[in-house]
């Protein structure tokens, strides 16, 4: 018993040992990822509930690691913002997703909006360049308003001036606001009236069981109703189900995101997506 305990500690701390290692590697490798290529933007669609088109679409980027092939943002992410390289790669981010807005803009004649995620590190980080961004919008000559950025609660929770100003330079751009993940988290509502913000895309932890459990309706349809009383448009993330879709219409929510209308697609896919009509 004695050897095996000893074992299973061998083990175990062999597994750290091997997490620490990868995490390490994963943080290099980081460094040459913009140059060398290997990000990758995918386009999830969101549709308006009203019209039943597409109206946006989120960027969510994918990492195509040499070795380890497609590595999710949940994972690599906060690496990123841990080593400050966050604020490189949220560049990258907005670039592409602008080059994509502005070819899908030229291609079809839609009012395209394409939502880019942007990180509390990478926002409060002085290395965030707000007049960079819309420097780069200027000389592709695609305007303001076919990009937003996805924020989330924590962020506005206790501001910083400079995260006030940033926020305000940005709407005065024409760069629309979103509250990401709304709902879980944070029970404090104040920031939302000290704060100009858009839309509030409601979490999908209550999209889930939107169908078996009243509580997750409940507390949807009174984010619906708060978020139409102060002026904002709601989004609800994770729609797997025609019910879900269905209960969402039923509330009044505005624009719905997830797989039952698309997984996020590689720009070419997106690009056929766009062209047919959403069931
Ligand atoms: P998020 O911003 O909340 O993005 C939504 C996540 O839910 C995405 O995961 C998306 O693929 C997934 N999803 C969409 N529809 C459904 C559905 O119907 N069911 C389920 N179960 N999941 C659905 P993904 O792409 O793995 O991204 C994970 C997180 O990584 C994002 O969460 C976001 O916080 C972060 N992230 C992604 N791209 C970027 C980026 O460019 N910059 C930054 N800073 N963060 C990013
Ligand atoms: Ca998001
Ligand atoms: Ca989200
Ligand atoms: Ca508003």
């Amino acid at each position: 018993a004695k050897t095996s305990g000893r074992n299973r500690l061998a083990y175990f701390t062999q597994s750290l040992h091997d997490e620490a290692q990868n995490r390490l590697k994963l943080m290099h490798d980081m460094h040459f990822a913009v140059e060398n290529r290997q990000f990758e933007l995918h386009f999830q669609p969101i549709i308006d509930f009203a019209s039943g088109h597409v109206s946006k679409a989120e960027a969510l980027i994918r990492w195509n690691h040499p070795e380890r092939g497609m590595i999710s943002p949940a994972e690599f992410i906060p690496l990123a913002e841990e080593s400050g390289l966050i604020v490189k790669i949220g560049d990258w981010v907005f670039r592409e997703a602008a080059a994509q807005a502005k070819r899908w803009c030229e291609l079809y004649d839609i009012g395209l909006q394409i939502s880019v995620n942007v990180s509390p590190v990478q926002f409060q980080s002085d290395a965030l360049s707000i007049e960079d961004w819309l420097h780069h919008l200027n000389e592709i000559g695609l305007d303001a308003n076919h990009l937003s950025i996805e924020i989330t609660e924590g962020l506005l929770l206790n501001a910083s001036d400079d995260v006030k100003e940033k926020l305000l330079r940005f709407r005065d751009a024409g760069i629309q606001v979103a509250i990401d993940d709304f709902g879980v988290g944070y029970s404090a509502l104040s920031y939302l009236k000290r704060f100009d913000i858009d839309y509030l895309k409601i979490d999908q932890s209550f999209i889930q069981n939107l169908e078996t459990n009243q509580n997750d309706l409940v507390l949807s349809e009174a984010i619906v109703m708060m978020a139409h009383r102060l002026g904002l448009n709601v989004i609800a993330e994770g729609v797997e189900t025609q019910a879900q879709r269905h209960l969402l219409l039923e509330i009044g929510c505005d624009h719905g995101q997830g797989y039952f209308f698309s997984r996020p697609l590689p720009a070419a896919a997106f690009e056929e997506f766009l062209v047919k009509p959403v069931a």
